[in-house]
């Protein structure tokens, strides 16, 4: 049986920028949160799913 996934955007919540997609299971119902480098901020932000 196959996971069924669907890609998501990890949009920086200090700047908005679309920095990243991940994956992530149809079936989770909490919304990823993720410590990534922003580019345009120039530092480690806190990333956000957001839908495609
Ligand atoms: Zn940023």
């Amino acid at each position: 049986m196959k996971n069924k996934e669907r890609h998501v955007f990890l949009e920086c919540t200090e700047c908005r920028n679309r920095n990243y997609t991940t994956n992530k299971r149809l079936r989770a119902d909490f919304k990823l949160e993720k410590k990534k480098y922003c580019p345009f901020c120039g530092k480690h932000q806190l990333h956000r799913e957001k839908k495609l």
